[in-house]
């Protein structure tokens, strides 16, 4: 498609978008008195209107039924979480049983560490990439050193070569093959957090198995973002948070994979508590664990079905748009926002920026990563005071998220001028040698 940078344009593609009337709903934060221009899906989703609905039964539950809830509320709370399974399991290419929704991101990697990394004095090396997410960088060296490894020896980072943002495939493949016989796990982000790079989970899976390793991924940036075959791939398993780019809310549940092989193993260790027992003889409290064969097993406490309510009411909303229609607008309208600011930059004639996000569509999401010259963070606190809601990443990067469900063609245009405007009035004006 030939894209123009005019609002006309924009207002076009906006009128032919399929997912155009889910915008309504979302609630927007105001800035100066406007709707802003929400460039920050990939660190809190919106809000959905219809999770205050979800949350409000679930108090007025508590309110009339109290105990009783757990059993006799609408959606009874003893088995909330087996809502999310068939939805879920849809979003991430799994079969429901291979989903489950509990504790948190980070929580819910150790916990699936404990069952997937059992490091021998042979096989005990992870490779993850370079620059992970800091949280996943402390669980790997404390979940290292609590088997009595060294951090320095036993975690592989895969590198970015020199000048490169990204990481190369290829690159990933002869660090496998480096390991061999000692790599006992591959845990990488399926979508890079700070550069939006999606990785080829289905090669780097197979390459991983081929040495006897177990194959997870964190799927933080990718969970409700990209295609996701995770059965089909054979990944081990997994996990992500919900209030990203699945609209949660601030810290809400995380959901897991487990690959339905591994199911009846008995050999994998876990933590183990009580909702991971046998549901039909959870309150016998017997002594004995009798673990859900599925995701569930892994269970440990109670739900959190507060935090719960608003991802159900996120989910389903994804299951009733689907996929395959979120990805053909995500595709449309990260082009035209990288479009748009390859206009911005050829008017204002100097180099200004530069998008590190991979230009190929098979490598990036919905995410454009932009390194910013120059005066970066003043720019950034433009962008801010003007509405445009974006995050920053030392050293000198701003991160862009057009969410499909709720941002429009229009917020790109108006997002190209105001960014124009920035920098000729303010950065280059004080900058002064641009
Ligand atoms: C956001 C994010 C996390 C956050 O973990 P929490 O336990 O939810 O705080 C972890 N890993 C990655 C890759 C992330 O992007």
């Amino acid at each position: 498609m030939n894209f123009e940078n005019s609002r006309e344009f924009a207002q076009g593609l906006d009128l032919q978008d399929e997912l155009r009337q889910y915008r309504s709903e979302f609630i927007f934060p105001k800035v100066k008195g406007k709707e802003v221009i929400y460039f920050t899906g990939n660190s809190l989703g919106l809000q959905p209107k219809r999770a205050k609905a979800y949350v409000d039964e679930v108090m007025n539950d508590w309110a009339e039924l109290a105990v009783e809830g757990h059993f006799f509320a609408d959606k009874p709370w003893w088995d909330y979480h087996e809502r999310f399974c068939q939805p879920l399991s849809e979003i991430v290419g799994a079969k429901p049983s291979e989903v489950a929704v509990m504790n948190t991101l980070t929580i819910n990697l150790h916990l699936l560490m404990v069952s997937f990394y059992r490091p021998t004095a042979k096989k005990y090396k992870i490779i993850c990439e370079e620059k992970a997410f800091p949280s996943d960088q402390y669980m790997f060296q404390s979940q290292v050193k609590f088997h009595g490894y060294e951090p320095s020896d036993a975690i592989v980072e895969i590198k970015r070569r020199e000048g490169e943002h990204n990481i190369r495939l290829e690159d990933v493949l002869a660090k496998i093959d480096e390991v061999g016989d000692e790599l006992a796990l591959v845990l990488i982000g399926g979508v890079n957090y700070y550069t939006g790079q999606v990785f080829d989970m289905k090669t780097i899976t197979a390459a991983g198995h081929k040495y006897g390793a177990y194959v997870g991924w964190d799927l933080a940036h990718a969970a409700g973002n990209i295609e996701l075959k995770l059965n089909e791939w054979g990944v081990d398993f997994a996990a992500w948070c919900s209030y990203k780019y699945m609209n949660s809310g601030p810290g809400n549940a995380s959901g897991i994979f487990v690959h339905e092989q591994h199911h009846q193993d008995s050999e994998l260790n876990r933590f183990a508590g009580w909702y991971g027992h046998n549901k039909e003889r959870r309150f016998l409290m017997e002594p004995t664990f009798d673990p859900v064969h599925g995701a569930n097993g892994w269970q440990v406490s109670n739900l959190p079905v507060l935090s719960m309510a608003p991802y159900l009411a996120s989910v389903e909303m994804f299951a009733e748009v689907g996929m395959a229609k979120l990805i053909k607008k995500r595709n449309l309208i990260t082009a035209y926002l990288e479009f748009i600011l390859n206009e911005i930059d050829k008017e204002i004639e100097s180099a200004q920026f530069e998008i590190i996000t991979p230009s190929n569509q098979e490598e990036r999401a919905c995410q454009l990563s932009v390194y910013l010259h120059g005066q970066g963070k003043e720019l950034f606190h433009y962008l801010m005071e003007e509405g445009v809601i974006v995050d920053w990443r030392e050293p000198n990067v701003i991160r862009l998220a057009p969410v499909p469900l709720y941002s429009s063609f229009e917020d790109m245009y108006d997002f190209g001028q105001i960014l124009k405007e920035g920098i000729l009035s303010k950065v280059y004006d004080k900058a002064g040698n641009y």
